[in-house]
């Protein structure tokens, strides 16, 4: 039977011609600077979204950890929506590895605005925790793939220099933004201090993220990277896989999002569907209605092949990705109106 996978567009796996790619990369000691493909990629991600120097890491957390370790020190605070992956996906990690806290705000759809940041940067006053760095995330992972615009985060990087805030950007699906907003990635560098780039995600890569930043920052993050255990040797061999998506995978986003809005769009009419929301890039989101137990309704879609994720007790997620086709989506939506039809 065909497996379809929508737990996560992670699931995605090389294809041949990336694992050749990968196979004939360049190799040297990456801890000594001397792995040419991780420079060529790091100088290559960091050239494409305007920065000065970039750091390639094992994952997405690391590198959003790295950042927020580098931009703090303990008894900070950062500043970000409720549904942040920073703040819910990545073990505790801001309080272990940084020793700071975090100020959570309820976003709108997961997109929090200047004003609101403001109201909860903290006074000088020695009773008070520190508010060191603002991060946002795009896309919103948790809030369906929602997407800032540049020409909104604009007012929110303003409002960041006026008090002298860093202000980092989870873009573990930036390229999924880029697709949608057709902002320059280049742009990004005037906004933001710092941000986190997934390779493995819809772009296909099977390992890495890519942090970028100022010289002076990256050169502190590299420290960091080390003390975290990050530091890789032949991590080339990897890196190219990074590489060869960034040449081939970016401009196919847009086939994901395509798929998704397909997937929305029946779901829109399925019986069970308490609430969907809108479909923005590759996330779809929806909640089944209170009879319909997730469990019950996960087990009629592996019957078929299809695997599915829950993010909290009754939503369910499908991500689309790389390895899903038209055909599987094909198969989904017949199996949708089926259970719809027996709901109903
Ligand atoms: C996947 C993801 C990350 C990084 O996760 P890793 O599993 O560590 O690669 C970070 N932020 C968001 C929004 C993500 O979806």
């Amino acid at each position: 039977m065909m497996i379809i996978d929508l737990r996560s567009d992670t699931v995605t796996k090389p294809s041949q011609a990336m694992k050749q790619y990968m196979l004939e990369a360049e190799l040297g000691d990456d801890v000594y600077s001397d792995d040419p493909t991780v420079n060529l990629l790091e100088s290559t991600v960091a050239e494409h979204f305007g920065y000065e120097s970039a750091l390639y890491c094992a994952s997405g957390t690391m590198t959003n950890q790295i950042a927020i370790k580098t931009h703090t020190i303990p008894g900070d605070e950062v500043i970000c929506d409720i549904t942040s992956h920073v703040y819910n996906y990545e073990g505790g990690g801001i309080a272990f590895n940084s020793g700071v806290q975090v100020r959570p705000i309820w976003g709108m759809d997961g997109k929090i605005t200047a004003s609101q940041i403001e109201a909860q940067i903290q006074p000088a006053i020695i009773n008070l925790p520190k508010t060191a760095l603002v991060s946002l995330e795009n896309t919103l992972n948790k809030a369906g793939g929602n997407y800032y615009s540049l020409a909104e985060i604009a007012p929110i990087a303003e409002l960041c220099k006026k008090y002298q805030l860093p202000l980092h950007l989870d873009g573990a699906r930036i390229f999924n933004a880029l697709i949608e907003t057709k902002d320059e990635a280049k742009d990004y560098s005037k906004y933001f201090d710092s941000i986190s780039i997934c390779f493995s995600k819809g772009l296909g890569a099977p390992i890495g993220s890519v942090l970028v930043g100022s010289q002076e920052f990256i050169a502190k993050a590299r420290r960091y990277r080390r003390l975290f255990g990050g530091g890789m040797r032949q991590a080339g061999v990897i890196a190219a896989g990074a590489l060869y998506a960034l040449k081939n995978n970016v401009d196919r986003l847009a086939e994901d999002h395509r798929r998704a809005k397909k997937i929305g769009a029946c779901l829109a009419d399925c019986s069970f569907v308490k609430k969907l929301i809108p479909v923005h890039t590759n996330i779809v989101i929806f909640e089944l209605k209170d009879e319909v137990l997730s469990e019950v309704f996960l087990a009629s879609l592996k019957k078929e092949g299809i695997i599915a994720n829950t993010m909290g007790k009754q939503t369910i997620r499908f991500v689309t990705h790389l390895d899903f086709s038209d055909e599987m989506l094909e198969k989904l939506v017949i199996t949708l109106n089926k259970i719809s039809n027996l709901e109903d």
